[in-house]
């Protein structure tokens, strides 16, 4: 019996409500297996189709003049944390009902603590909402002080900074869940990013990648394992290309050496290898499984996924 934190990707949970609906059926089967087995889960999920859908909805209706409010970016990630938690906790309950098993399942609305001085405030990389023509990109960074990129020859799209996680402000609400036996679902998209500034958390228009909060959660919660669960059931060298080859173990510094040639890709499997190698060095027997959701078992038994440890495998 282990603690680990399950970060899922996008192909769990779909991108539009119906869609979502029947991939966490799918999700939930995955991850009652693990319950079954009698492992403590803490759950967090991408959020990038969901806060865009919901972005978008609220900047068209708003533009619309029907009197539908601005939405904030972070209200609008905290809108995709209910959502996607409320389709999650109740597909995984009802999975667990059906097989007899006395446990339920919540979500926690969860603010991630960023520094005020994260160099990524600088430098905004993250593209959110709609795409605009040049002049009506223009108006909008004028008007509401957004900062506006060309996105690969697709038009232009407001883009807001990715700062790295410092602390989990509900990490205690969740520790009390997990004590009491409860499947906990937590930073969903990142987390909620906010900046302490005396009393207040003083939330910003930016978004946390899930796969360093993943490492954040499983740091905190003392986790054994970090689970990032993907499209792909193994890492490669050479991804997509003739002399492709899968990992089943990777040992810290040859990941770190790995990164440096540049196997990852950055947006994709390079937060994952980051995540992994934070995780391994943040104390002593930590390890990270990358595999897919159908593979998740056979990956904790060692049949496949990647591991990534201090010491090689
Ligand atoms: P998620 O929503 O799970 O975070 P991403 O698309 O961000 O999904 O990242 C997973 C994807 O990374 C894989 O589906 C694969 O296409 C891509 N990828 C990039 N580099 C590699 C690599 N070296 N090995 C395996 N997959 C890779
Ligand atoms: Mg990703």
């Amino acid at each position: 019996m282990a603690r680990m934190v399950i970060a899922l990707g996008g192909n769990a949970l779909g991108k539009t409500p119906a869609e979502q609906k029947k991939a966490v059926k799918n999700t939930a089967t995955a991850l009652a297996n693990l319950i079954e087995e009698g492992h403590e889960l803490i759950l967090t999920h991408g959020n990038g189709p969901q806060v865009g859908m919901i972005n978008l909805a609220f900047e068209n209706s708003a533009d619309n003049g029907d009197g539908t409010p601005e939405m904030p970016f972070p209200e609008c990630g905290a809108m995709s944390q209910g959502y996607i938690g409320f389709h999650l906790q109740n597909a995984i309950g009802e999975e667990l009902r059906e097989r007899g098993i006395n446990k339920t399942v919540s979500t926690v609305i969860t603010q991630v603590v960023v520094a005020y001085d994260d160099p990524a405030f600088q430098n905004p990389s993250k593209p959110i909402g709609n795409f605009y023509r040049r002049e009506e990109a223009e108006r909008y960074s004028r008007a509401k002080g957004y900062q506006m990129i060309e996105d690969a020859g697709r038009g232009y799209r407001r883009v807001v900074p990715s700062p790295l996680p410092v602390d989990i402000v509900e990490k205690k609400v969740i520790e009390t869940l997990l004590k009491i036996g409860e499947i906990v679902i937590s930073c969903g998209g990142g987390g909620i990013p906010v900046i302490r500034q005396g009393n207040k958390l003083l939330a910003v228009s930016a978004v946390i990648d899930k796969d360093y909060v993943g490492e954040k959660l499983a740091e905190v919660l003392a986790a054994d394992f970090l689970v990032i669960l993907t499209a792909v059931e193994r890492v490669a060298l050479n991804y997509g290309q003739k002399d492709q080859q899968w990992l089943s173990s990777l040992e810290v510094a040859t990941a770190k050496r790995y990164c440096e040639e540049g196997h990852f890709a950055a947006g994709s499997m390079l937060p994952k290898i980051k995540a992994a190698i934070e995780f391994a060095e943040s104390g002593p027997g930590r390890k990270t499984l990358i595999t897919s959701l159908e593979k998740v078992q056979d990956g904790l038994s060692g049949k496949t996924g990647t591991v990534i440890t201090v010491e090689t495998g």
